[in-house]
Protein backbone atom coordinates (compact mmCIF):
# COMPACT_ATOMS: atom_id res chain seq x y z
CA UNK A 1 0.00 0.00 0.00
CA UNK A 2 1.27 3.45 -0.78
CA UNK A 3 0.83 6.16 1.82
CA UNK A 4 1.13 9.65 1.24
CA UNK A 5 2.44 11.58 4.48
CA UNK A 6 1.69 15.45 4.37
CA UNK A 7 3.28 18.02 6.98
CA UNK A 8 1.34 21.17 6.78
CA UNK A 9 2.73 23.82 8.18
CA UNK A 10 0.86 27.55 7.91
CA UNK A 11 2.40 28.53 4.50
CA UNK A 12 4.35 25.08 3.39
CA UNK A 13 3.51 21.70 2.76
CA UNK A 14 5.66 18.34 2.45
CA UNK A 15 4.75 15.22 1.48
CA UNK A 16 6.37 12.18 0.64
CA UNK A 17 4.55 8.76 -1.18
CA UNK A 18 6.17 5.78 0.37
CA UNK A 19 5.84 1.98 -0.30
CA UNK A 20 4.84 0.78 3.30
CA UNK A 21 5.37 -2.64 2.54
CA UNK A 22 8.85 -1.88 1.62
CA UNK A 23 9.24 0.90 3.05
CA UNK A 24 10.93 2.83 0.08
CA UNK A 25 10.22 5.94 -0.87
CA UNK A 26 8.24 6.59 -3.94
CA UNK A 27 8.48 10.34 -4.64
CA UNK A 28 8.61 13.81 -2.42
CA UNK A 29 8.35 17.61 -2.55
CA UNK A 30 7.39 20.74 -0.60
CA UNK A 31 4.71 23.44 -1.63
CA UNK A 32 6.11 26.71 -0.35
CA UNK A 33 4.36 30.20 0.20
CA UNK A 34 0.79 28.57 0.01
CA UNK A 35 -1.53 31.75 0.03
CA UNK A 36 1.27 34.60 -0.43
CA UNK A 37 2.50 35.71 -3.98
CA UNK A 38 4.82 33.65 -5.33
CA UNK A 39 3.72 30.33 -4.53
CA UNK A 40 5.96 27.27 -5.46
CA UNK A 41 5.76 23.48 -5.37
CA UNK A 42 9.14 21.23 -6.28
CA UNK A 43 8.41 17.84 -6.70
CA UNK A 44 10.71 14.95 -6.65
CA UNK A 45 10.05 11.05 -8.22
CA UNK A 46 12.66 8.89 -6.24
CA UNK A 47 15.48 8.10 -8.83
CA UNK A 48 14.03 11.00 -10.72
CA UNK A 49 15.00 14.59 -11.39
CA UNK A 50 13.69 17.48 -9.19
CA UNK A 51 10.94 19.88 -10.60
CA UNK A 52 10.40 23.19 -9.16
CA UNK A 53 7.49 25.76 -10.83
CA UNK A 54 5.89 28.79 -9.50
CA UNK A 55 1.86 28.73 -9.14
CA UNK A 56 -0.35 30.77 -7.55
CA UNK A 57 -1.70 28.67 -4.50
CA UNK A 58 -4.27 30.59 -2.69
CA UNK A 59 -5.01 28.06 -0.22
CA UNK A 60 -3.92 24.61 1.32
CA UNK A 61 -6.56 22.49 -0.97
CA UNK A 62 -4.89 24.48 -4.13
CA UNK A 63 -1.79 23.07 -2.52
CA UNK A 64 -2.69 19.33 -1.85
CA UNK A 65 -4.31 19.26 -5.68
CA UNK A 66 -1.10 20.09 -7.10
CA UNK A 67 0.56 17.57 -5.11
CA UNK A 68 -1.52 14.96 -6.30
CA UNK A 69 -1.32 16.11 -9.88
CA UNK A 70 2.23 16.16 -9.76
CA UNK A 71 1.72 12.40 -8.34
CA UNK A 72 -0.78 11.26 -10.87
CA UNK A 73 1.15 13.49 -13.66
CA UNK A 74 1.47 11.03 -16.97
CA UNK A 75 5.18 11.62 -17.52
CA UNK A 76 6.90 12.35 -14.61
CA UNK A 77 3.76 11.10 -12.17
CA UNK A 78 4.38 7.23 -10.07
CA UNK A 79 1.01 6.51 -9.50
CA UNK A 80 -2.05 5.79 -12.55
CA UNK A 81 -4.54 6.98 -10.45
CA UNK A 82 -5.56 8.38 -6.51
CA UNK A 83 -6.45 4.98 -6.26
CA UNK A 84 -3.16 3.50 -5.68
CA UNK A 85 -2.62 6.07 -2.86
CA UNK A 86 -3.96 3.82 -0.05
CA UNK A 87 -4.18 5.80 3.35
CA UNK A 88 -2.68 9.26 4.34
CA UNK A 89 -0.95 10.00 7.40
CA UNK A 90 -0.98 13.66 8.92
CA UNK A 91 1.52 14.98 10.70
CA UNK A 92 -0.27 16.82 14.19
CA UNK A 93 1.92 18.83 15.83
CA UNK A 94 -0.30 19.19 19.35
CA UNK A 95 -2.67 16.14 20.61
CA UNK A 96 -2.54 17.65 24.20
CA UNK A 97 -3.95 14.69 26.67
CA UNK A 98 -6.27 13.54 24.33
CA UNK A 99 -4.13 11.41 22.05
CA UNK A 100 -1.46 9.23 23.52
CA UNK A 101 -0.98 7.11 20.14
CA UNK A 102 -2.13 7.72 16.84
CA UNK A 103 -5.75 7.59 15.67
CA UNK A 104 -7.86 7.23 12.55
CA UNK A 105 -9.23 10.82 11.55
CA UNK A 106 -12.87 11.16 12.02
CA UNK A 107 -14.98 13.60 12.85
CA UNK A 108 -14.64 13.42 16.45
CA UNK A 109 -10.93 12.98 16.28
CA UNK A 110 -11.12 16.28 13.90
CA UNK A 111 -12.94 18.21 17.04
CA UNK A 112 -11.00 16.82 19.52
CA UNK A 113 -7.37 18.11 17.47
CA UNK A 114 -9.08 21.18 17.09
CA UNK A 115 -9.82 21.56 20.88
CA UNK A 116 -5.82 20.87 21.00
CA UNK A 117 -5.59 24.43 18.77
CA UNK A 118 -5.25 26.62 22.05
CA UNK A 119 -2.20 24.63 22.82
CA UNK A 120 -0.55 25.30 19.70
CA UNK A 121 -1.84 28.08 17.63
CA UNK A 122 0.84 28.45 15.45
CA UNK A 123 0.53 24.84 14.30
CA UNK A 124 -2.48 23.34 14.96
CA UNK A 125 -4.92 24.86 13.03
CA UNK A 126 -2.60 24.44 9.49
CA UNK A 127 -2.28 21.10 10.38
CA UNK A 128 -6.48 20.86 10.52
CA UNK A 129 -6.58 22.79 7.34
CA UNK A 130 -4.35 19.94 5.36
CA UNK A 131 -6.34 17.66 6.70
CA UNK A 132 -9.80 18.88 5.23
CA UNK A 133 -8.03 20.06 2.15
CA UNK A 134 -7.44 16.19 1.70
CA UNK A 135 -10.88 14.86 2.46
CA UNK A 136 -12.28 17.13 0.35
CA UNK A 137 -9.86 16.00 -2.87
CA UNK A 138 -9.64 12.26 -1.50
CA UNK A 139 -12.82 11.87 0.12
CA UNK A 140 -13.05 7.63 0.16
CA UNK A 141 -8.92 7.54 1.25
CA UNK A 142 -8.72 6.36 4.88
CA UNK A 143 -6.41 8.96 7.06
CA UNK A 144 -4.29 8.77 10.23
CA UNK A 145 -3.09 11.75 12.87
CA UNK A 146 0.40 11.53 14.30
CA UNK A 147 1.23 13.57 16.63
CA UNK A 148 4.29 15.01 17.76
CA UNK A 149 3.16 15.00 21.69
CA UNK A 150 1.98 11.61 21.76
CA UNK A 151 5.25 9.37 22.07
CA UNK A 152 5.74 11.93 25.66
CA UNK A 153 2.55 10.86 26.75
CA UNK A 154 4.09 8.15 28.79
CA UNK A 155 6.14 10.92 31.23
CA UNK A 156 5.23 10.56 35.02
CA UNK A 157 3.57 13.68 36.18
CA UNK A 158 6.40 14.51 38.14
CA UNK A 159 8.26 15.13 34.86
CA UNK A 160 5.28 17.23 33.21
CA UNK A 161 4.48 19.19 35.87
CA UNK A 162 5.48 22.87 36.60
CA UNK A 163 6.19 25.09 39.53
CA UNK A 164 2.77 26.95 39.15
CA UNK A 165 -0.65 27.08 40.71
CA UNK A 166 -2.32 23.79 40.37
CA UNK A 167 -5.52 25.24 38.87
CA UNK A 168 -3.97 26.49 35.61
CA UNK A 169 -3.35 22.99 35.03
CA UNK A 170 -6.60 22.05 35.90
CA UNK A 171 -8.41 24.95 33.62
CA UNK A 172 -5.92 24.91 30.85
CA UNK A 173 -4.28 22.07 30.99
CA UNK A 174 -0.50 24.09 31.20
CA UNK A 175 1.75 21.40 31.56
CA UNK A 176 5.15 19.97 29.88
CA UNK A 177 3.72 17.87 26.74
CA UNK A 178 6.93 17.56 24.81
CA UNK A 179 7.66 17.54 20.76
CA UNK A 180 9.47 15.83 18.14
CA UNK A 181 8.35 12.61 19.65
CA UNK A 182 7.83 10.80 16.32
CA UNK A 183 11.53 11.45 15.85
CA UNK A 184 12.59 10.77 19.49
CA UNK A 185 10.27 7.21 19.08
CA UNK A 186 11.89 6.04 15.63
CA UNK A 187 15.79 6.97 16.75
CA UNK A 188 15.12 5.33 20.15
CA UNK A 189 14.10 2.10 18.89
CA UNK A 190 16.15 2.35 16.08
CA UNK A 191 19.14 1.89 18.18
CA UNK A 192 17.97 -0.35 20.06
CA UNK A 193 17.53 -2.45 16.44
CA UNK A 194 21.03 -1.23 15.34
CA UNK A 195 22.63 -2.25 18.64
CA UNK A 196 21.06 -5.67 18.89
CA UNK A 197 19.33 -5.22 22.34
CA UNK A 198 16.16 -5.13 23.98
CA UNK A 199 14.08 -1.93 23.55
CA UNK A 200 12.94 -2.72 26.75
CA UNK A 201 16.17 -2.98 28.73
CA UNK A 202 17.70 0.36 27.54
CA UNK A 203 18.12 3.81 28.98
CA UNK A 204 18.42 6.10 26.14
CA UNK A 205 18.72 9.56 25.49
CA UNK A 206 18.17 11.23 22.32
CA UNK A 207 19.51 14.62 21.05
CA UNK A 208 17.21 15.69 18.01
CA UNK A 209 19.25 18.67 17.25
CA UNK A 210 17.81 20.56 14.05
CA UNK A 211 16.63 24.03 13.59
CA UNK A 212 14.15 22.98 16.16
CA UNK A 213 15.97 20.72 18.68
CA UNK A 214 15.36 18.78 22.06
CA UNK A 215 16.23 15.83 24.08
CA UNK A 216 14.09 13.21 25.54
CA UNK A 217 14.72 10.34 28.35
CA UNK A 218 13.86 7.19 27.50
CA UNK A 219 13.60 4.15 29.79
CA UNK A 220 12.49 0.69 29.25
CA UNK A 221 10.81 1.69 26.30
CA UNK A 222 9.05 4.76 27.25
CA UNK A 223 9.39 8.71 27.24
CA UNK A 224 10.23 9.78 31.01
CA UNK A 225 11.38 12.93 30.21
CA UNK A 226 11.62 15.57 27.67
CA UNK A 227 13.16 19.33 27.26
CA UNK A 228 10.44 21.29 24.91
CA UNK A 229 6.98 21.84 27.42
CA UNK A 230 3.92 23.79 26.83
CA UNK A 231 5.11 25.01 23.51
CA UNK A 232 8.40 24.17 21.81
CA UNK A 233 10.16 27.21 22.85
CA UNK A 234 11.39 25.72 26.59
CA UNK A 235 14.79 23.27 26.88
CA UNK A 236 17.39 23.65 24.38
CA UNK A 237 18.92 27.12 22.15
CA UNK A 238 17.60 26.50 18.80
CA UNK A 239 18.15 27.70 15.45
CA UNK A 240 16.01 30.71 16.62
CA UNK A 241 13.88 29.70 19.78
CA UNK A 242 15.69 30.87 23.16
CA UNK A 243 14.83 27.45 24.76
CA UNK A 244 14.93 28.02 29.00
CA UNK A 245 15.54 31.70 29.98
CA UNK A 246 14.16 33.27 33.67
CA UNK A 247 10.72 34.06 33.02
CA UNK A 248 11.16 37.14 34.62
CA UNK A 249 13.20 38.29 31.69
CA UNK A 250 10.09 38.84 29.56
CA UNK A 251 8.83 41.46 31.96
CA UNK A 252 12.33 42.79 32.04
CA UNK A 253 12.33 43.21 28.27
CA UNK A 254 8.97 44.64 28.02
CA UNK A 255 9.95 47.80 30.31
CA UNK A 256 12.97 48.43 29.14
CA UNK A 257 12.25 48.30 25.11
CA UNK A 258 8.56 48.76 25.53
CA UNK A 259 7.52 45.86 23.95
CA UNK A 260 3.89 44.14 24.10
CA UNK A 261 4.12 39.97 25.14
CA UNK A 262 3.00 39.18 21.87
CA UNK A 263 6.22 41.43 20.31
CA UNK A 264 8.57 39.67 23.34
CA UNK A 265 7.16 36.67 22.05
CA UNK A 266 8.04 36.79 18.35
CA UNK A 267 11.75 37.90 19.65
CA UNK A 268 11.70 34.55 21.58
CA UNK A 269 10.98 32.51 18.74
CA UNK A 270 12.20 33.81 15.99
CA UNK A 271 15.09 36.13 16.55
CA UNK A 272 16.85 34.43 19.50
CA UNK A 273 18.76 31.00 20.01
CA UNK A 274 21.89 31.02 17.90
CA UNK A 275 20.80 33.84 15.38
CA UNK A 276 20.43 36.34 18.70
CA UNK A 277 23.19 34.91 20.38
CA UNK A 278 25.64 35.35 17.48
CA UNK A 279 24.62 38.64 16.52
CA UNK A 280 22.47 37.65 14.16
CA UNK A 281 25.54 35.75 12.50
CA UNK A 282 23.23 33.03 11.28
CA UNK A 283 20.81 30.49 12.68
CA UNK A 284 22.28 28.27 10.30
CA UNK A 285 25.44 25.76 12.16
CA UNK A 286 27.30 25.45 9.00
CA UNK A 287 27.69 29.17 9.40
CA UNK A 288 28.27 29.31 12.49
CA UNK A 289 30.77 26.74 12.06
CA UNK A 290 32.99 28.32 9.73
CA UNK A 291 32.53 31.71 12.12
CA UNK A 292 33.92 29.22 14.82
CA UNK A 293 37.14 27.94 12.86
CA UNK A 294 37.51 31.52 11.22
CA UNK A 295 37.91 32.62 15.28
CA UNK A 296 34.87 34.63 15.32
CA UNK A 297 34.24 35.45 18.96
CA UNK A 298 30.40 35.61 18.34
CA UNK A 299 30.47 32.12 16.63
CA UNK A 300 32.92 30.59 18.96
CA UNK A 301 30.81 31.62 22.21
CA UNK A 302 27.44 30.72 20.28
CA UNK A 303 28.89 27.33 19.42
CA UNK A 304 30.07 26.61 22.91
CA UNK A 305 26.93 27.71 24.97
CA UNK A 306 24.67 25.75 22.72
CA UNK A 307 26.82 22.47 23.44
CA UNK A 308 26.70 22.90 27.16
CA UNK A 309 23.20 23.26 27.18
CA UNK A 310 23.02 20.01 25.46
CA UNK A 311 25.64 18.63 27.88
CA UNK A 312 23.75 20.00 30.84
CA UNK A 313 20.18 18.15 29.63
CA UNK A 314 22.36 14.91 29.09
CA UNK A 315 23.26 15.23 32.50
CA UNK A 316 19.89 16.00 33.83
CA UNK A 317 18.28 12.85 32.18
CA UNK A 318 20.96 10.39 33.37
CA UNK A 319 20.20 11.42 36.74
CA UNK A 320 16.59 11.46 35.94
CA UNK A 321 17.20 8.08 34.99
CA UNK A 322 19.65 6.66 37.46
CA UNK A 323 22.02 5.96 34.23
CA UNK A 324 22.40 6.11 30.34
CA UNK A 325 23.19 2.88 28.53
CA UNK A 326 23.13 5.09 24.81
CA UNK A 327 23.14 8.63 23.60
CA UNK A 328 21.54 8.78 20.06
CA UNK A 329 21.91 11.79 17.95
CA UNK A 330 20.07 12.78 15.21
CA UNK A 331 18.29 15.76 12.64
CA UNK A 332 20.38 18.44 10.72
CA UNK A 333 22.91 19.26 13.52
CA UNK A 334 22.90 16.04 15.28
CA UNK A 335 23.20 14.32 12.03
CA UNK A 336 25.63 15.97 10.05
CA UNK A 337 28.35 18.06 12.23
CA UNK A 338 31.02 15.70 13.94
CA UNK A 339 32.65 19.01 15.20
CA UNK A 340 29.06 19.55 17.43
CA UNK A 341 29.28 16.29 18.47
CA UNK A 342 32.82 15.83 19.65
CA UNK A 343 32.28 19.18 21.43
CA UNK A 344 29.52 17.62 23.56
CA UNK A 345 31.19 14.55 24.10
CA UNK A 346 34.70 15.01 24.17
CA UNK A 347 34.19 18.06 27.04
CA UNK A 348 31.70 17.51 29.33
CA UNK A 349 30.82 13.17 28.89
CA UNK A 350 33.70 12.02 30.30
CA UNK A 351 31.98 11.25 33.65
CA UNK A 352 30.18 8.44 31.53
CA UNK A 353 33.27 7.02 30.47
CA UNK A 354 32.23 8.29 27.07
CA UNK A 355 35.32 7.44 24.04
CA UNK A 356 34.50 8.71 21.00
CA UNK A 357 35.55 6.71 17.69
CA UNK A 358 37.30 10.05 15.70
CA UNK A 359 37.01 8.07 12.50
CA UNK A 360 33.29 6.74 12.99
CA UNK A 361 32.35 10.26 14.20
CA UNK A 362 33.61 11.64 10.71
CA UNK A 363 30.91 9.09 8.84
CA UNK A 364 27.29 10.68 7.05
CA UNK A 365 23.93 9.21 6.92
CA UNK A 366 24.50 6.07 8.31
CA UNK A 367 22.60 4.23 11.59
CA UNK A 368 25.97 3.91 13.81
CA UNK A 369 28.27 4.04 16.83
CA UNK A 370 30.82 6.35 17.14
CA UNK A 371 31.80 5.65 20.48
CA UNK A 372 34.67 2.73 20.94
CA UNK A 373 33.85 -0.40 21.78
CA UNK A 374 35.37 0.04 25.41
CA UNK A 375 32.68 3.53 25.93
CA UNK A 376 31.27 2.62 29.18
CA UNK A 377 28.56 4.85 27.67
CA UNK A 378 27.40 3.73 23.90
CA UNK A 379 27.31 6.95 21.57
CA UNK A 380 24.91 6.84 18.16
CA UNK A 381 23.87 9.04 15.19
CA UNK A 382 20.73 7.66 13.73
CA UNK A 383 19.28 9.81 10.96
CA UNK A 384 15.91 10.59 11.66
CA UNK A 385 13.03 9.82 9.28
CA UNK A 386 9.59 11.06 10.56
CA UNK A 387 7.77 10.46 7.71
CA UNK A 388 8.76 7.13 7.07
CA UNK A 389 7.80 6.49 11.07
CA UNK A 390 4.49 8.61 10.24
CA UNK A 391 3.97 5.91 7.12
CA UNK A 392 4.72 2.98 9.31
CA UNK A 393 2.13 4.56 11.99
CA UNK A 394 -0.70 5.21 9.08
CA UNK A 395 -0.09 1.66 7.76
CA UNK A 396 -0.77 -0.25 11.25
CA UNK A 397 -3.75 1.71 11.43
CA UNK A 398 -5.45 1.24 8.59
P1 LIG B 1 16.59 20.17 10.59
O1 LIG B 1 15.72 21.16 11.29
O2 LIG B 1 16.69 18.86 11.28
O3 LIG B 1 16.25 20.05 9.12
O4 LIG B 1 18.06 20.78 10.64
C1 LIG B 1 18.40 21.91 9.88
C2 LIG B 1 19.69 22.49 10.37
O5 LIG B 1 20.75 21.51 10.34
C3 LIG B 1 20.21 23.62 9.51
O6 LIG B 1 19.64 24.86 9.85
C4 LIG B 1 21.68 23.60 9.81
O7 LIG B 1 21.93 24.47 10.89
C5 LIG B 1 21.97 22.19 10.27
N1 LIG B 1 22.90 21.48 9.37
C6 LIG B 1 22.64 20.89 8.20
N2 LIG B 1 23.76 20.35 7.66
C7 LIG B 1 24.77 20.64 8.52
C8 LIG B 1 26.18 20.39 8.54
N3 LIG B 1 26.79 19.72 7.56
N4 LIG B 1 26.89 20.85 9.60
C9 LIG B 1 26.28 21.51 10.59
N5 LIG B 1 24.98 21.79 10.62
C10 LIG B 1 24.23 21.36 9.61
Amino acid sequence: MNILVINCGSSSLKFQLINAENEKLIAKGLCERIGIDGSKISYTPDGGEKEEKEVPMGNHTDAIRLVLEALTNEKTGVVKSLAEIGAVGHRIVHGGEKFAKSTVIDSEVLAAIEECNDLAPLHNPANLIGINACRELMPDTPMVAVFDTAFHQTMPDKAYMYGLPYEYYEKYKIRRYGFHGTSHSYVSKRAAEVLGKKYEDLKIIVCHLGNGASVSAVMNGKCVDTSMGLTPLEGLIMGTRSGDIDPAIIEFIAHKEGKSIDEIMSVLNKKSGVLGLSDNLSSDFRDLEAGYHEGSARAINTMETFAYRVAKYIGAYTAAMNGVDVICFTAGVGENSAFIRSMICNNYLGYLGVKLDEEANKKRGEDIAISTADSSTTVMVIPTNEELAIARETYRLV
